[in-house]
């Protein structure tokens, strides 16, 4: 498939899908809350003439003698009980208004965490990791925030050996290891394709160091196998960079940092963690372009 195709069955099928979502849930809302008002009116205007039947009955009632009051006070009752069925029907009205509400309120929550999830690996998606790497600049604190990126060894000769379908099983089943090890609170991304991120916060570098060396060596250690045709897809690899944040990063200088530990696993032979102070990582200050 080329590129343009999947880039238009992505616009045609997921983007144009999601856009058509959002905007019934956004005219149903409306619709929900222009019914309710149209019935809050209705009552308002029933209120009001009973309001005023009751005044003239009122005037009446000082004019009457003892006699004719039972009368009036009929009346009154009547308009009364009118008054009470019409507050039920609002009360009725509201009620399913309510739960309309709750129910579209409860789409809008999936939609929303969709929209920040990889449907592939149950990770977050790019767009979530680019905020939240974002915000940790911005908020964290850089003696205690790490990056890792992970990338899939020889992920291409997966591919081609066994078909896409079990490559993206062999992706899932590494996020599923990134979730396994991951401390409550930290992020786990799909960065795109073959290649994850972590962000960790709050840790030492040795502990963040021991997390990637402790999800590559799971991986490392399992050996997968195809449920279809009990073929053996052997030893799985990941190489993994880690950056430490700095005071004057940027979102470029802090992924650039971490993607030059990841080559350089990549050259030093693979299924490796190099940290951003490996000796053979010079400071060097990128160029700008
Ligand atoms: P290296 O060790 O240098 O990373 O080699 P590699 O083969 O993993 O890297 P390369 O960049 O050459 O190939 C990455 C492959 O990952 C190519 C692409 O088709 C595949 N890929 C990317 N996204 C997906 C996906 O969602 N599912 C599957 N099955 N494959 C994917
Ligand atoms: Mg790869
Ligand atoms: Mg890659």
């Amino acid at each position: 498939m080329t590129e343009d195709l999947c880039i238009r069955y992505y616009k045609e099928f997921i983007l144009d899908d999601a856009a058509r979502k959002f905007e019934k849930v956004g005219s149903s809302l409306q619709s929900v809350v222009q019914s309710t008002l149209d019935e809050v009116e209705k009552t308002e205007q029933k209120t009001s003439a009973v309001t005023s039947e009751l005044e003239s009955q009122a005037q009446i009632l000082s004019r009457q003698q003892p006699d004719q009051i039972a009368d009036v006070l009929q009346k009154v009752l009547a308009e009364s009980r009118n008054l009470a069925a019409s507050g039920n029907e609002l009360k009725t009205v509201l009620q399913a208004s309510n739960r309309e509400i709750s129910q579209l309120r409860a789409e809008l929550e999936m939609m929303k965490e969709a929209a920040f999830t990889d449907a592939l690996t149950g990770l977050l998606n790019r767009r979530a990791f680019d905020m939240k790497i974002q915000q940790i600049l911005e908020t964290g604190d850089p003696e205690t925030t790490f990056l890792l990126l992970l990338d899939l060894d020889h992920f291409k000769k997966i591919n081609d050996r066994h078909g896409h379908l079990t490559g993206d099983k062999v992706l899932r089943f590494t996020a599923k290891i990134i979730k396994q090890h991951l401390p409550r609170g930290q992020i786990a991304a799909r960065y795109g394709g073959e290649e994850m991120a972590v962000l960790l916060s709050a840790m030492e570098r040795g502990e963040a160091f021991e997390l990637a060396e402790k999800i590559r060596e799971t991986l490392a250690r399992s050996r997968l196998q195809r449920r279809d045709n009990q073929e053996t897809i052997g030893q799985v690899t990941i190489s993994i960079g880690l950056a430490g944040m700095r005071n004057d990063d940027t979102v470029e200088s802090f992924i650039e940092r971490a993607d030059r530990a990841l080559y350089e696993a990549k050259e030093q032979g693979r299924n490796r963690v190099i940290d951003d102070r490996h000796p053979s990582l010079k400071q060097s200050t990128a160029a700008a372009i």
